[in-house]
């Protein structure tokens, strides 16, 4: 079966190394010089779960996700994997209602998922936290730009391709992966585009002892060769990629609220802007496109596309090689293209 895979971000390479690992030989076009050339070209990124409060299609989804990728991640290689844990800072009521009830309804063992004091959270840190946190101690980052390349490797790759009409393109299966430019393949999904950048900063004597991920309204990452990654500002209503000096120092200042002191020196040495894709209610958009029996989708990734993208890999793979599906049936109707569909 001729399969051709449009856009080379984490969505598109996850199903090229999803589909050849199941014996085809997928071809991928990608509009930029290189992979990774949009939301997907971040030097790092955390592999997160999106919690619920209750266990639903969403949360079924993303503990799926999880579990794939922390198995994925251990067979592919340079990919800077690092589960160094993660904590959810428990830093407001909402969070602390939410939380809460995720662990009860998850139900996932206390070595995979737990709530720990604040001064657990700061033992396991490594640096004083004043809040109690959801601990995920298998949780951590990888770089999105290199796995895109892990995923790739072996890949018929074809670069500065733009694909403009489908019609022009050989191929029995057509698979849409390119962010938010699938609106201008299928304009009647709700995608909408939302930029964000992420700042680094170089390591202080403070944070440099830091020993894992942190999650606030934002996110703080361990040094890696010295320097942080922290993330990222969420603006729906902005649509390029220019960095904008004062989004560095609205990271800096959620860290700044979340760890008082921290911020102390960080001293800003790279930042990159991006545009991610979401949906109208937050889910990605996985499966055959409206009206089509040949284009599928795998789009609106939000800001869990690490997971996601591997996780709707393989629901596609199943889909276009009609296997048993790897989710049930509500998660399938949950990700649907056709979920958007007026009833009459
Ligand atoms: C600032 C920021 C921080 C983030 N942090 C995290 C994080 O910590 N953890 C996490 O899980 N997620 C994070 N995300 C989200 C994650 O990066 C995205 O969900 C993911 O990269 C989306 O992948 P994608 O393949 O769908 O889209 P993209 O990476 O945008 O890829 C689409 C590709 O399609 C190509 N393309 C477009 N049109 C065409 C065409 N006509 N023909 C051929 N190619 C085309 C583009 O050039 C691009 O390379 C973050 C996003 C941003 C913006």
């Amino acid at each position: 079966m001729k399969v051709a895979i449009i856009g080379g971000g984490l969505a598109g390479c996850a199903l090229a190394w999803t589909l050849r690992r199941m014996g085809q030989e997928p071809v991928l076009y990608e509009a930029g010089p290189e992979l990774a050339n949009g939301a997907s070209g971040n030097a790092s990124a955390l592999y997160n779960p999106r919690f619920s409060a209750l266990r639903g299609p969403d949360a079924d989804f993303y503990a799926a996700a999880y579990s794939l990728a922390l198995r994925s991640f251990k067979i592919l290689n340079d990919i800077d994997w690092r589960p160094t844990g993660v904590l959810h800072l428990i830093d407001t009521e909402k969070k602390e209602e939410r939380l809460h009830k995720t662990v009860t309804n998850w139900n996932w063992t206390p070595a995979h998922m737990r709530l720990v004091s604040s001064d657990e959270a700061s033992r396991i840190a490594g640096i004083g936290l004043q809040y109690g946190a959801l601990y995920l101690p298998d949780g951590g980052s990888v770089a999105p730009k290199k796995l895109c390349a892990a995923y790739t490797r072996n890949i018929d790759c074809r670069l500065n391709t733009s694909v403009e009409n489908l019609e022009d393109i050989d191929a029995d299966v057509i698979v849409l992966a390119c962010g938010p430019a699938v609106l201008s393949f299928v304009p009647s999904l709700p995608i909408i585009p939302v930029r964000g950048q992420i700042t680094q900063v170089k390591a202080t004597q403070l944070s440099a002892d830091i020993k894992c991920g942190i999650c606030y309204d934002g996110y703080f990452m361990p040094a890696k060769n010295g320097v942080h990654t922290l993330g990222a500002t969420f603006q729906p209503d902005l649509n390029h990629s220019n960095i904008i000096k004062q989004d560095d120092q609205e990271n800096i200042q959620k860290l700044a609220e979340a760890i008082p002191g921290l911020e102390a020196g960080l001293e800003v040495v790279e930042h990159r802007a991006s545009i991610r894709a979401t949906s109208r209610n937050r889910f990605p958009i996985i499966g055959r496109a409206p009206g089509q029996d040949t284009v599928y989708i795998s789009a609106a990734h939000g800001s869990y596309g690490v997971l996601s993208s591997l996780m709707g890999a393989h629901l596609l793979a199943d889909m276009i090689m009609d296997r048993p599906r790897c989710l049930p049936a509500d998660v399938i109707t949950a990700l649907s293209p056709q979920r958007f569909k007026k009833r009459t």
